[in-house]
């Protein structure tokens, strides 16, 4: 019997199978440019790559794709998909709507619905991928893990921004943060790594769109995105936190609506628009290594902004016992790790630069012997916990079925 976890975006599909006794991974795959011209479909079913050039003009017609895969004489993984037990699937925004991961109902999709103005890029289109498991799945019971959920333990003087206080009650405003099923995987490999399951950690999740989350004895206290995923740190291509004064300021100076700004904040600004290069993190390393200033600010901002707010975080905490990096830079960039953590060695947090420099992609302890602070590299995997939050909630059901 397997799990099947989607990930879908406007116009990608992504979705991974697990077996579920031993949680293991046994094929992925990805559908692209739906609902255009030209559209994808790359299957792994752990031994070959297979690679499909068709349109598919719906979500619907993508997973149907996928579940032929599944099942092919060739490169399939199962007989039947009957042996799809139970679907799981990221939802970005739950608002204060859903605190942990629920089984699937219509008033579950009416809740979702009513979160798109929160999310709405990104709700919509996990709305797409549950109707699509709905049409083709229709007896499979479906499982919600929300993005926002991990962070709803956060405390009200933490998430409330000190704005008018009936605003924030009437339009439900508080910071909701996201990468929550990413924080949440990490601080529990973290606490198995350290066979301590009531740590102060803080998480570092550094990839396109990033975050910092702290969390005391799994629960997480505080974290740097806010309302929605523009706040806090610099990022791929946004801005993270700025004087919203900016905004006013630049919206009169150059002309521009609000949306308009709000745009150029999401899409233009980051590592992009302080680097003029790139918004990956590789290619604004190469640019600075060759001489480029604006590349090398860029990074400079990034590497700062995390490093500070690690600090805030381990004043929240009242100390630290364990830094976890994840995230594509976090996982693969020591020069990122060496640059975040240097200054923090108050902190008790001292690298071992070999250790760091060690190219791996397993979980690791990463700091000096005399550190007080337990530093972790943990290779992120959403979808194996979305993949446990779904088996918890049906398995009941499974074994009935
Ligand atoms: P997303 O947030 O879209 O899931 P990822 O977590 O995959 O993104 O992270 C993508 C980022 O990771 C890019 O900025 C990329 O440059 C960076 N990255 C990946 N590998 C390396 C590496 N070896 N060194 C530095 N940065 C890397």
């Amino acid at each position: 019997m397997s799990i099947l976890v989607l990930n879908s975006g406007s116009s990608s599909l992504k979705f991974k199978l697990f077996d579920i006794a031993s949680l293991k991974e046994i094929a992925s795959g990805r559908a692209e440019r739906i609902g255009m011209t030209e559209g994808t479909l790359v299957y792994y079913n752990g031994r070959n790559k297979t690679v499909i050039n068709k349109d598919f003009p719906t979500h619907e017609l993508a997973l149907e794709e996928a579940l032929s895969l599944f099942t092919d004489s060739q490169v399939g993984v199962m007989d039947s998909i009957r042996q799809i037990s139970a679907v799981g699937h990221r939802v970005l925004h739950g608002a204060d709507r859903f605190s942990e991961s629920v089984l699937i109902n219509e008033n579950v999709v009416a809740a979702i619905e009513d979160c798109i103005p929160l999310g709405p890029l990104h709700n919509p289109a996990n709305l797409m991928g549950i109707t699509a498991c709905m049409d083709e799945l229709p007896c499979v019971p479906q499982v919600a893990v929300f993005d926002t959920a991990f962070h709803a333990s956060i405390p009200d003087y933490a998430h409330t921004y000190p704005i008018p206080h009936e605003l924030t009650k009437k339009y439900h405003i508080r910071k909701y943060g996201f990468h929550g099923t990413s924080h949440r995987y990490a601080a529990l490999a973290a606490a198995q790594m350290c066979e301590d399951e009531s740590l102060r950690l803080i998480c570092c999740h550094l990839g396109n769109g990033s975050s910092v989350a702290a969390i005391s004895a799994g629960r997480c206290i505080d974290t740097s995105m806010g309302l929605t995923p523009l706040d806090g740190l610099e990022m791929g291509t946004r801005s993270g936190s700025i004087d919203p004064s900016v905004i006013q300021y630049l919206c009169k100076a150059e002309n521009l609506s609000l949306d308009e700004f709000l745009n150029i904040l999401n899409t233009k600004s980051g590592l992009l628009g302080v680097s003029g290069v790139s918004s990956d993190y590789r290619h604004t390393e190469a640019a600075a290594d060759g001489g480029n200033e604006r590349a090398l600010l860029a990074l400079s901002i990034f590497n700062y902004r995390v490093r500070t707010t690690i600090g805030a975080y381990a004043a929240a905490l009242g100390g630290v016992d364990g830094i976890i990096f994840t995230g594509g830079i976090g996982e693969n960039s020591h020069r990122c790790r060496s640059a975040v953590l240097g200054g923090l060695e108050y902190l008790g947090a001292q690298l071992d630069e070999k250790l760091n420099e060690q190219p791996s992609s397993e979980k690791r302890f990463i700091q000096s012997a005399s550190s007080k602070v337990k530093i972790m590299v943990i290779p992120a995997d959403e979808e194996l916990m979305i993949a446990l939050d779904t088996f918890e909630l049906t398995k009941d059901l499974i074994t009935k079925r």
